[in-house]
């Protein structure tokens, strides 16, 4: 799949396991990896092209993100090591690069530049990889399980307060940035949405074009920052439709909003929602 990018490459989502992008992004003769989870798809996509890996980026511990790195480097190993990046505060053996929030990686021309931006929530140590491509080109931005399309990721070790900011960061990136995530969770993530804005016009015209696009076996990603803040609710806690809505399931289903702070704040919010959204089906 080709992105709207003027780049001299693609990004292509490999899918793996149930619901997985691994992203790729390749110059016709060599590749950027972010997130092999899995060696299998990685390796065949890699194959098909002809193309050479480069370097591998890794956003946060987690196996299906992980999982296929020590595989891959089995695999393509050659004279020059594979460099393998990733987030310097989480235990990950593969790392050969540790990054922290405001650390640059210089890749050579085509891939260029990627600042990192500490992201928590998800995990403890989760990063983000904003690429500079310069010119005329989108920027892009590599963000695993924190930022998905109308959703976020579960806070398995981190806590609203930080998640909330990890957010933030990611919505102050340019409108235009392209927003690369790590699982294809969009249609789930569109039907809470709904749960919390009904009347929002721009998210049930997405519902019908991501429906679409999911019927006819097409992945719902790229998304972009002003997407993301016009039909995201977790970027939208702020708005009242959320608040309301969140509030009165948070009431009715006893979800604990003293925990999150004073109930009609936006961090109130904001906790709650992620709350709603563990139980929500
Ligand atoms: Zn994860
Ligand atoms: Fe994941």
């Amino acid at each position: 799949m080709k992105s709207s990018s003027k780049a001299s490459y693609d990004y292509v989502p490999v899918p793996a396991f149930e619901d997985n992008y691994i992203w790729v992004m390749a110059d016709g003769q060599s590749a950027v990896v972010v997130d092999p989870g899995d060696a299998a798809p990685v390796e065949k996509w890699l194959r098909e092209h002809g193309v050479k890996l480069f370097a591998i980026l890794l956003t946060h511990h987690h196996a299906d993100h992980v999982g296929g790195v020590a595989s891959l480097l089995r695999t393509f190993s050659h004279a020059d090591p594979i460099p393998v990046y990733g987030p310097a505060a989480e235990s990950i053996p593969v790392v050969t690069h540790p990054l922290e929030g405001g650390d640059v990686v210089k890749l050579a021309p085509p891939f260029g530049d990627f600042k990192v931006l500490d992201v928590p929530g998800h995990t403890r140590g989760h990063i983000a990889y904003v690429q500079d491509v310069g010119g005329d080109d989108l920027p892009h931005v590599f963000c695993g399980d924190t930022l998905f399309a109308s959703g976020c990721g579960r806070l398995f070790e981190g806590t609203p307060v930080q998640m909330l900011a990890s957010l933030d960061s990611l919505a102050a990136l340019p409108d235009d940035t392209q927003v690369h995530c790590a699982h294809e969770y969009t249609l789930s993530n569109i039907r809470f949405a709904l749960a919390c804005e009904p009347a929002n016009l721009d998210l049930q015209a997405w519902d019908v074009r991501a429906r679409g696009l999911r019927e006819q076996g097409k992945p719902t990603l790229p998304t972009s920052i002003a997407h993301e803040k016009r039909v995201n609710p977790f970027l939208r806690a702020d708005q009242a439709a959320v608040r309301e809505h969140v509030l009165a399931s948070a009431s009715a289903q006893g979800v604990a909003l003293a925990a999150a702070g004073s109930a009609g704040d936006r961090l109130g919010v904001f906790a709650a929602m992620r709350e709603w959204k563990n139980t929500f089906r």
